[in-house]
């Protein structure tokens, strides 16, 4: 294993064990339910949006160490992003999980998602990895639905 991935592997367990913005928002004026019946995981995004901004974001709920510490992680980065930034954020992580090339650009700046880098070569983890992404665009939506990610 090259030392790339254990520092990945790090990463991925501290958040798991001790998952940022982990706890509920008091009047969220977003929030989404997700649930990945494949695993087992289940997430509750919440957001506080001030105009387009994320001023506040967290989540709740129980998983996998994948699910887990993707949420957090994506708590983390988007916190302050506004929704377009949110969306390019998605589209590459998205990308990233599921081995597709990135933009020739570069895309955006991808800092700690870079973690998940190598979930691609486990496609029943990818879901893990996802869930909170596709929930995060639910509560965006605000759509009372529960995403999943069958
Ligand atoms: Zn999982």
């Amino acid at each position: 294993m090259s030392d790339l991935n254990s520092l990945y592997q790090e990463v991925i367990l501290d958040h798991s064990k001790r998952p940022r913005n982990f706890h509920a928002i008091e009047n969220a004026d977003h929030r989404a339910n997700g649930s990945n019946p494949l695993c087992g995981d289940k997430v509750i995004i919440y957001l506080h949006l001030v105009g387009d901004r994320i001023e506040d974001i967290s989540f709740q709920g129980s998983g996998c160490a994948i699910s887990t510490a993707s949420a957090s992680i994506l708590t983390e980065t988007l916190k302050g992003k506004t929704r377009k930034e949110a969306q390019v954020l998605f589209e590459a992580f998205h990308k990233l999980v599921t081995g597709q090339p990135m933009d020739s650009a570069g895309g955006p700046p991808l800092g700690k998602l870079a973690v998940f880098s190598g979930v691609s070569e486990f496609p029943v983890r990818v879901k893990c990895a996802s869930l909170a992404w596709h929930t995060l665009r639910s509560a965006l939506d605000n759509s009372a639905a529960v995403a999943s990610t069958e």
